[in-house]
């Protein structure tokens, strides 16, 4: 199966390498949404969070940190956000995950918050918690 994803993690691909990991490469996306846009991919294929290793997941955000640390030190953001994209319905478009780390700038468009969602009633917060809590795994 072609992947251009893992095409880049073996150097064969289209991007600026930013950062690289024992687990992990950072490169810059071609179609930023602002200078310094970049994404934060594990060298396994991984379709999203749920074939995703722990180990790899820790080192996606420990890169990801760092970028966007980086991001403000050279001046391309006042401010950043991380941005995951878990399934097609979330807005996943390329099917090897990858963490975005966005500079952010005031007045940039950048579609962020979650809107003026009412406050949940307790009683229905802590049953869905019970069930998130049932369905975990453990790994
Ligand atoms: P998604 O929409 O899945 O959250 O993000 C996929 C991202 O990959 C998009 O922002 C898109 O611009 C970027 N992208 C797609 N193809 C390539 C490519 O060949 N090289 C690089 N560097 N980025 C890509
Ligand atoms: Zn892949």
């Amino acid at each position: 199966m072609s992947c251009i994803f893992c095409d880049i993690v073996a150097g064969e691909g289209d991007a600026s390498v930013v950062a690289t990991g024992p687990r992990t490469v950072a490169f810059l996306d071609l179609f930023p949404f602002a200078p310094g846009h970049a994404l934060v991919i594990p060298r396994e294929h991984a379709v999203g969070l749920s074939d995703l290793p722990d180990p790899d997941a820790a080192e996606i955000m420990q890169v990801g940190r760092r970028v966007a640390v980086a991001a403000r030190e050279a001046g391309f953001a006042e401010a950043v956000n991380l941005f995951l994209a878990d399934g097609q319905i979330a807005g996943q478009t390329v099917f090897h995950t990858h963490l975005h780390v966005i500079p952010r700038r005031a007045g940039d468009g950048f579609p962020a918050g979650f809107g003026a969602s009412p406050q949940a009633p307790h009683d229905e917060l802590d049953a869905v918690a019970e069930r998130l809590a049932a369905a975990m795994p453990t790994s």
